[in-house]
């Protein structure tokens, strides 16, 4: 049995017999709120791991790096080693959630421009949101790489917003997560799935119907699994239909 390097809320981190690759190993388990909701969605592992290499592939291919190698199983794939830069790198396009809760913007207001925030991962701290003065003094990261991430970040929405669009999904908000290579490259890392990102389903009006994300289950709002599974389906169709 391969080593395990990392066990977090959703994913299992194993070394391989090469020092250049890691298996990710996506878990079914579902937190929310800073772990105090604990639950299981059936199939998550596969269904996160499948909409991430896709996801991912999508963005290698309009030129952001990223960490995957290729995926080794329904729900594994390898991965470069990095070093995670322990910042949260959250991108909104629409209010919801935690900016809703501390700004006191209405839910679905439409945002000027693209908010990039910086939260601090931290579950001891419960990730609170950074400054930029903040995250320099704690040397989260430097300035140059501060505006690396800023420029990936938006970068990777416009992308991200294009894909989901043509799949008839709003993408409200999302979470990204970032790593170092040996050759100190910035590298897209982590996932991107109804795990991190808030979904909103463009057939549907009703505000809870709509909901095709996590928010179903930190929200106690049922169907979590077939909000998922549309999600997949949706996702692998488009990404099939676009490939050569
Ligand atoms: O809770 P909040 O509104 O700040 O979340 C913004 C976005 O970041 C949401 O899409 C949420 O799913 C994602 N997020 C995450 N992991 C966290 C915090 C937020 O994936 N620890």
């Amino acid at each position: 049995m391969t080593e395990k390097l990392y066990e977090g809320k959703a994913k299992i981190l194993y070394a391989t017999d090469d020092p250049e690759v890691i298996l990710t190993h996506f878990k079914d388990d579902a937190t929310a709120f800073n772990a105090q909701k604990r639950g299981t969605i059936l199939e998550k592992g596969k269904m996160n791991c499948q909409i991430t290499v896709a996801l991912f592939q999508w963005l290698e291919s309009k030129g952001i790096p990223t960490h995957l190698i290729r995926q080794s199983a329904d729900d594994q794939i390898l991965v470069k080693p990095v070093k995670i830069i322990p910042i949260e790198v959250v991108v909104r396009n629409i209010a919801a959630g935690s900016l809703c809760k501390q700004t006191g913007l209405e839910e679905g207001t439409q945002l000027p421009f693209p908010l990039v925030e910086f939260y601090f991962k931290n579950d001891e701290l419960g990730d609170p949101l950074l400054t930029r003065d903040r995250l320099l003094i704690l040397k989260l990261a430097s300035e140059e790489q501060l505006q690396q991430l800023q420029t990936l970040a938006l970068e990777i929405n416009q992308h991200l917003q294009e894909f989901f669009t043509s799949c008839q999904i709003t993408l409200v908000d999302f979470k990204l997560e970032f790593g170092i290579d040996s050759q100190g490259q910035i590298l897209l890392a982590d996932e991107i799935s109804p795990d991190t990102c808030r979904l909103w389903d463009q057939t549907e009006t009703d505000p809870q119907a709509r909901v095709m994300d996590k928010d179903r289950f930190r929200r106690d709002l049922g169907e979590v699994e077939t909000a998922y599974q549309q999600v997949h389906k949706r996702v692998l169709e488009k990404l099939g239909s676009l490939k050569p």
